[in-house]
């Protein structure tokens, strides 16, 4: 690096990339062999409930190393669906520092969510947090691996045990990430992956709900299909939200290449981590030693105090430049309008500092070291100019 100086294109100057840099976007082709099996799977009619989306589920479940492997419409409808078939009352743990469909799916149940703080450094569920929040009504705790970077999974494990709740992961960041050396899947209850676009692993859209329990998981493909066990005579009301087998193709295609794009992100987030440590002011998520995040996203935390500018007004300096970059998660969930309405017990001041100061950037798996770099130099010269832009009405 430590090319010239330029001006921001905030202040003027000229923008970085002539045409946007997209925050993500899905590492995917269609060669031959795959418009081959999109036909095949057309020309054979079989749209859903064949053997494509079986054949996905079982390379998922070897993958993975994990009993179940059930596929589904989204990872909201798996959580959904986890909730409702454990037969849950009363209230569940969440993290607020994460995307809402987390809490979308508790409130569907008639559960009552209730948030609490993240720990500063992971951004993941504190578990001592969330122990502190059980009471009599708990049923549940609900972690979330934030950003793929895994939650402290002994820790919830071990409250979980000794207070007799369930613990769910909502693992839609989660495909290639590892707790000490071991695949997200197989923890706790159930987890549930998302296979939406933005997500490393993608089928267009869908989802994939994990489990060693067999009871667990006959329960969940009848849930994915009305709650019908196929005699016509629902157990109990279910969702209809099944993969369609086309859907599965993608998806399979896409895990093919899943291992590689990890290690691509990895090598990626360290090239970001590697250019922007000398900047002051920016810090990053704690990746535990011994752990692997998928890196589904890459964010920066800002301190105002010690960079100059706010996260507000570094990102709309990179906006400028054109540079796709998102506050994720901003509002936190308790803060959202749906969910505001929640009484909320616990103070979240490390999720609202977090919700406030962080921006992610961008980070898909066939980034170019070229495109790292020019972000990381445009955010090196909105620091250079901080006082002038600091200046701005922006
Ligand atoms: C994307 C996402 C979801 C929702 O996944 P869908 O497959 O779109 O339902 C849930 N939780 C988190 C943390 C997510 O990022």
């Amino acid at each position: 690096m430590k090319k010239q100086r330029k001006v921001p294109a905030v202040l003027g100057g000229r923008a970085v990339f002539s045409s946007p840099l997209p925050i993500t976007t899905p590492t995917i082709s269609a060669s031959q062999s795959m418009l081959r099996a999109i036909g095949r799977v057309v020309n054979s009619r079989q749209l859903t409930n064949g053997n494509e989306v079986r054949k996905f589920e079982k390379a998922i479940e070897r993958y993975l190393g994990v009993r179940h492997a059930i596929a589904l419409g989204s990872c909201t409808s798996g959580l959904m669906l986890i909730l409702r078939v454990l037969g849950l009352r009363g209230e569940v743990i969440l993290p607020s520092f994460t995307f809402h469909a987390t809490a979308h799916a508790i409130i569907w149940n008639g559960l009552k969510p209730v948030f609490v703080d993240c720990d500063p450094e992971t951004y993941n569920i504190n578990p001592r947090e969330a122990e502190k929040a059980i009471t009599p009504k708990t049923a549940a705790i609900m972690a979330v691996n934030i950003f793929g970077n895994s939650a402290d999974i002994e820790a919830l494990g071990k409250i979980a045990r000794k207070h007799g709740l369930k613990l769910i992961f909502d693992s839609a960041h989660a495909f290639g990430t590892k707790y000490q050396g071991k695949n997200a899947g197989g923890f706790g209850t159930a987890e549930s992956f998302s296979l939406s676009p933005t997500k490393l692993l993608t089928a267009g859209e869908g989802g994939i709900v994990t489990t060693n329990d067999d009871e667990l998981a006959a329960k969940i493909k009848m849930g994915r299909n009305y709650g019908d066990p196929g005699s016509y005579d629902p157990e109990f009301s279910g969702l209809s939200s099944r993969m369609g087998e086309l859907n599965a193709i993608l998806g399979m295609f896409s895990l093919n290449t899943l291992e590689k794009n990890v290690k691509r992100r990895n090598r990626a987030a360290n090239l970001y981590r590697k250019h922007l440590s000398n900047i002051p002011g920016l810090s990053f998520q704690k990746i535990n030693e011994g752990d692997r995040s998928s890196y589904k996203d890459l964010s920066i935390l800002v301190d105002r105090s010690v960079f100059g500018l706010s996260r507000d007004q570094i990102y709309t300096a990179l906006l400028a430049e054109n540079i796709i970059v998102k506050k994720y998660f901003y509002p936190p969930v308790h803060r959202i309008r749906a969910f505001r309405n929640c009484q909320n017990r616990h103070k979240l001041p490390v999720t609202e500092k977090i919700s406030d100061n962080s921006l992610s950037l961008p980070l898909f798996s066939h980034i170019d070291d070229e495109s790292i770099e020019t972000v990381c130099q445009a955010i090196g010269d909105i620091y250079a100019c901080r006082e002038l832009i600091g200046q701005q009405n922006i």
